[in-house]
């Protein structure tokens, strides 16, 4: 494996894993003193995020409670203009897979919860592993997320042993997985240090809901149980060396104003104990999943306009924080929650262990929950790049340039991700490109990348075109 990342050091602060830092009463007085703000404090809030520097949780709050729906375009016209300003029209893909569905735990919202015996269950071999890697690389795809239940099949030392077959799958055709973010149980900082050394970018671990009696009454067994564990997870994952971490909440679970404000106290909470905020946000919304009832019909289930509401209002709360959005949402909701503010996307994903290399079998008794869009990757991209004018982009550059943790969030709020994001997305879009896509997309794509060139100032048009050129005479894998 070419791969090659450097570490930061992380000063932790001392913290008390024994107390949770959400404070529920705060949470709620902050939204009911904002209830049903004026106008004018709602467009004051609006004029503050447009300075790109973040908001507190009391002026989300009155964001989260406008009930002038005017101001609705208002607030998606801000959430646009940070989305530009920061990240421009990149939109980076990646894709979910699935290693193991066996768990010990009994999330009431989950399929693979220990109790759904309908539920075939498998824990892939490094054959397997090496089928499904192999779909993907013929796919385009340079970023995965692997994905596990809890279990002690899934030990540190399995994740390990599977994130290093992943890696090693290169192929001749320039097929290659260059990120693998991991998204499994929350471990001890040992286990994490470990962790670490399989070169993982991104461990991501969502909270599912921010509230404490919720959490424990959706959390039927097994280790996940544990409130506090799973609070303090990324603190661990920082003591560990890990310094790029996700957050997320599953939204549909407890009221989403919330959740929301929550969030924000663990992003707060991360910058004041470990000295940097979480690399990434996710936003998964309850999905019907087999095996459980809860999923159905959530309790508190979220809407479109809703939806597009959070995504926009977490814009403007941490501009500099990438937005996860999966398969898990419907192709014309993703196309306006990417004007919005998301950044990152799956694309042509399957939810079961083995569902790439067998996407023809019925996947549904296997699966953890369904998809809202079924489309192969390369429809996917042809939409992204003739519909929303985006630039596809499978960079890996970032964090093994040593770009990560503190590092990355300094060189963001320089915005200078334009120096370094914007050349290698059209470089690694020139390479799917080159390999992978179907005529309509190389033509869309190939008029695209160049109406990108002609907007850059001369020498970065030169540098970049320099590198193209590298990769139209075959090179792979250059990154600025
Ligand atoms: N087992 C690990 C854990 O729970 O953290 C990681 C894998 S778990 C499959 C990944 C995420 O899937 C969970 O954190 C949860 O937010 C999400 N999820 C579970 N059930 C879901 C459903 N029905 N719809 C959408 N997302 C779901
Ligand atoms: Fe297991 Fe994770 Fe699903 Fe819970 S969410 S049942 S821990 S895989």
């Amino acid at each position: 494996m070419s791969t090659q990342t450097h570490s930061h050091d992380i000063h932790m602060q001392p913290y008390d894993k024994t107390h949770s830092f959400i404070n529920d009463q705060h949470i709620w007085q902050t939204i009911e003193s904002s209830a049903n703000p004026t106008q004018q404090q709602v467009r004051h809030v609006l004029e503050k995020a447009q300075e790109c520097q973040g908001l507190s949780i009391e002026e989300t709050a009155i964001l989260l409670q406008n009930q002038h729906a005017e101001l609705d375009d208002a607030l998606f016209n801000v959430a646009r203009e940070i989305k530009n300003k920061i990240y421009g029209n990149r939109i980076v893909l990646f894709a979910p897979l699935y290693v193991s569905n066996h768990c010990a735990n009994s999330c009431s919202y989950c399929g693979f919860n220990a109790d759904n015996h309908a539920l075939k269950r498998t824990t892939l071999k490094p054959e397997q592993i090496r089928n499904e890697v192999r779909v993907l690389q013929d796919m385009g795809h340079k970023r995965i997320l692997a994905v596990y239940g809890e279990h002690p099949r899934n030990n540190v030392d399995a994740i390990v042993d599977s994130i290093a077959t992943m890696y090693d799958c290169k192929d001749d055709k320039g097929g290659e997985i260059r990120r693998i973010n991991v998204n499994c149980a929350p471990m001890s900082s040992t286990d994490f240090a470990r962790l670490k050394t399989a070169q993982i970018g991104t461990y991501q671990c969502f909270q599912e809901t921010y509230h404490r009696d919720t959490y424990e009454s959706v959390h039927l067994k097994g280790k996940k149980k544990d409130y506090l564990y799973r609070l303090y997870a990324m603190h661990r994952a920082m003591e560990g060396g890990i310094d790029d971490v996700g957050i997320g909440a599953l939204f549909g679970l407890y009221d989403h104003r919330f959740e929301l404000l929550a969030m924000l106290s663990h992003v707060e909470q991360l910058e004041t104990v470990c000295g940097v905020g979480p690399h990434t946000i996710s936003f998964p919304r309850i999905e019907p999943a087999h095996g459980s009832e809860i999923s159905e019909k959530p309790p508190y289930e979220v809407d479109d306009e809703c939806f597009k509401r959070i995504v926009a209002i977490t814009r403007l709360a941490v501009p500099y924080t990438g937005l996860i959005m999966s398969t898990r949402e419907s192709s014309t909701l993703r196309k306006e929650l990417l004007e919005l503010g998301v950044s990152q996307i799956s694309a042509g994903s399957r939810t079961s262990p083995g569902g790439y290399q067998d996407s023809e079998q019925d996947q549904h008794d296997a699966e953890q929950f369904s998809l809202g869009d079924h489309r192969p990757m390369d429809d996917i991209i042809y939409e992204l790049v003739t519909e929303s004018n985006s630039v596809p982009s499978f960079c890996t550059g970032c964090y093994r340039k040593g770009r990560t943790g503190d590092h990355f969030i300094g060189l963001a709020k320089q915005q200078f991700i334009g120096k370094f994001c914007q050349p290698n997305a059209l470089i690694t879009f020139r390479e799917y490109l080159n390999d992978y896509a179907g005529e309509q997309t190389q033509k869309a794509g190939t008029e695209l990348i160049e109406r990108e060139l002609t907007a850059m100032g001369k020498a970065r048009e030169r540098n970049v075109r320099t590198c193209l050129a590298k990769t139209d005479a075959g090179e792979r894998d250059i990154y600025l």
